[in-house]
């Protein structure tokens, strides 16, 4: 009996038999947005970009036919119809740094924010670094793409999603930065089914089809461990750089060693790794325990290369405000790690200071 990944994967191959009004399949044009399904049901959802009922009748009967006639222990074939723009074509794939930024986008950097494993506290670095930047007087946007469990607007506090306007995402506005997530596509609780043409239309359409307007930094806060997101990126995006985010243990370093080998096959620098939850300062007493190990993930940086950009202490008060949709607060004055966020954001500015100083300007001398 095939496994629930062959079912899904052959799903996607025959949607992409069914030609969507214009002449392209269905999954060409974008109009398949996600699945979900379990035993005999299965609900597909769709783009509706303004197609009038009978074309949509048409195309269900079709989803449910072939889907049927593939799979007839599926007996619940729903089509669920949202209107939302169509992505535009793709950008043409290419390697990291190399395809131009397409013009529609204005942001002079991406930063991808990635782990080895989730739980390390990569959404909450990814929103502190975005706030720890427009502190610095940047502008900053930030892209949630963790698709399996994209926690951002929780922790930002953002109850309204994105709308759509002039056939572009308006992203709600977070102490003046730009949020999208995949959270306002698909409700977190429900499992989604995202295949790879799926996820590169989704990308697509956050980079190209939300109005971000001009930014310094794109924080993108990538789904744990490796996959089909960050290669989409580096083929849509010149990626300035990645961030690793990982804990002191050694087992947490096996997994972030996965994570830097991620980005080095799509040719994405990395910036440097933080080394989270990495210290405790008891509040009563402001003893500091090392409750996961000290040095490892510095020690680590080192040898492979890469910098370190520093430690976050586990910090109850991070907790808090992550969970409350306050992380603004980690901002506040007098916030226990303020400082070492900030720093750690400033540690991050300096390593792109200095690529920029690397690579150029380049000077010709003309002979004559
Ligand atoms: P990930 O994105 O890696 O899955 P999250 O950012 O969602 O991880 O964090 C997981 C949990 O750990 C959240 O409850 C978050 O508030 C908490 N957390 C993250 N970093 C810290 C920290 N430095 N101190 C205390 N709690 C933290």
């Amino acid at each position: 009996m095939a496994s629930g990944q062959e079912i899904e994967k052959a799903i996607v191959g025959l949607l992409g038999g069914i030609q969507a009004p214009g002449g392209q399949s269905l999954v060409d044009a974008g109009i398949i947005v996600s699945m979900r399904g379990g035993g005999d049901r299965l609900t597909i959802t769709c783009r509706n970009p303004g197609w009038p009922d009978p074309i949509r009748d048409r195309i269900d009967r079709q989803i449910a036919a072939v889907v049927q006639s593939a799979f007839p222990q599926i007996a619940q074939v729903a089509v669920d119809w949202r209107a939302e723009p169509v992505p535009t074509q793709n950008a043409p794939p290419g390697n990291a740094g190399a395809a131009a930024t397409p013009p529609s986008l204005d942001v002079r950097h991406v930063i991808a924010v990635g782990s080895g494993k989730g739980g390390v506290g990569k959404s909450t670095m990814a929103a502190s670094l975005a706030y720890a930047l427009s502190h610095r007087g940047h502008r900053v946007g930030i892209m949630d793409a963790d698709v399996y469990g994209p926690s951002i607007p929780h922790m930002l506090g953002i109850d309204a999603p994105a709308r759509v306007a002039d056939n572009k995402y308006q992203p709600p506005l977070v102490d003046g930065m730009p949020v999208m997530s995949m959270g306002f596509l698909v409700p977190a609780e429900q499992a989604v089914i995202w295949r790879g043409p799926m996820l590169h239309k989704a990308v697509s359409d956050f980079l190209f089809r939300v109005d971000w307007g001009p930014l310094d930094f794109l924080v993108v806060d990538l789904p744990p461990g490796t996959g089909d997101i960050v290669i989409s990126l580096s083929q849509q995006m010149p990626v300035s750089g990645g961030v690793i985010v990982c804990t002191p243990q050694e087992v947490a370093l096996l997994d972030a060693r996965k994570a830097l080998s991620m980005l080095r096959t799509v040719k994405i620098p990395c910036l440097g790794i933080i080394e989270n939850m990495s210290y405790f300062i008891d509040p009563v007493t402001g003893n500091r325990s090392d409750i996961f190990g000290h040095g490892g993930a510095e020690r680590w940086a080192a040898d492979a290369g890469v910098p370190f950009l520093g430690r976050i202490p586990l910090d109850m008060s991070i907790r808090q405000h992550g969970d409350q949709g306050n992380v603004r607060d980690n901002f506040r004055a007098g916030a226990s790690s303020r400082d070492s966020l900030l720093q750690v954001a400033d540690q991050l500015l300096l390593q792109l200071a200095d690529r920029e100083q690397a690579a150029g300007p380049t000077i010709e001398i003309v002979e004559g």
